[in-house]
């Protein structure tokens, strides 16, 4: 989400447009990225959305601390040999309803696998190993 600027360049506010807006910075990180970039705000609409707690409350301490749980697995995964998600996606005839074909590779090489749509948006893993249940891709495109 971009910020909105008046036309001095200064920041205004995303929600009501006012100026004098601040950046809301979340508190937790995932590898030293912001887990999440809100809108800037005024202070009346910071206030009203709940300060601090209420812009980056447990949903932003939670979902940062799983997805660093789940790219350090798959830097050990990785580090150990394991295939990473290259592409994926729906649109070829030859993968079911609800599930992505998914193109995993490495210095290993590469596989060509079915899994659950589900599955792939309930995990922030990105490695093969990561989705026992994948399923051999038959009529992937190469
Ligand atoms: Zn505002
Ligand atoms: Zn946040």
């Amino acid at each position: 989400m971009g910020y909105l600027y008046g036309p001095a360049g200064e920041l205004r506010c995303g929600i009501c447009a006012a100026d004098g807006a601040v950046k809301r910075l979340c508190p937790y990180k995932v590898d030293g990225l912001r887990y999440c970039i809100p809108q800037a705000m005024c202070s009346r609409c910071y206030r009203e959305a709940g300060g601090l707690r209420g812009v980056h409350g447990d949903k932003c301490r939670d979902g940062a601390a799983a997805a660093q749980a789940g790219a350090d697995a798959d830097r050990a995964a990785l580090a150990a040999g394991d295939l990473k998600v290259e592409s994926f996606g729906f649109s070829h005839p030859s993968v079911p309803d609800g599930m992505y074909g998914v193109l995993f590779s490495g210095p290993a090489g590469k596989e060509w696998r079915l899994v659950y749509r589900k599955q792939f948006h309930g995990t922030s893993r990105r490695t093969m190993t990561a989705f026992p249940d994948a399923q051999p891709w038959a009529g992937h495109p190469s």
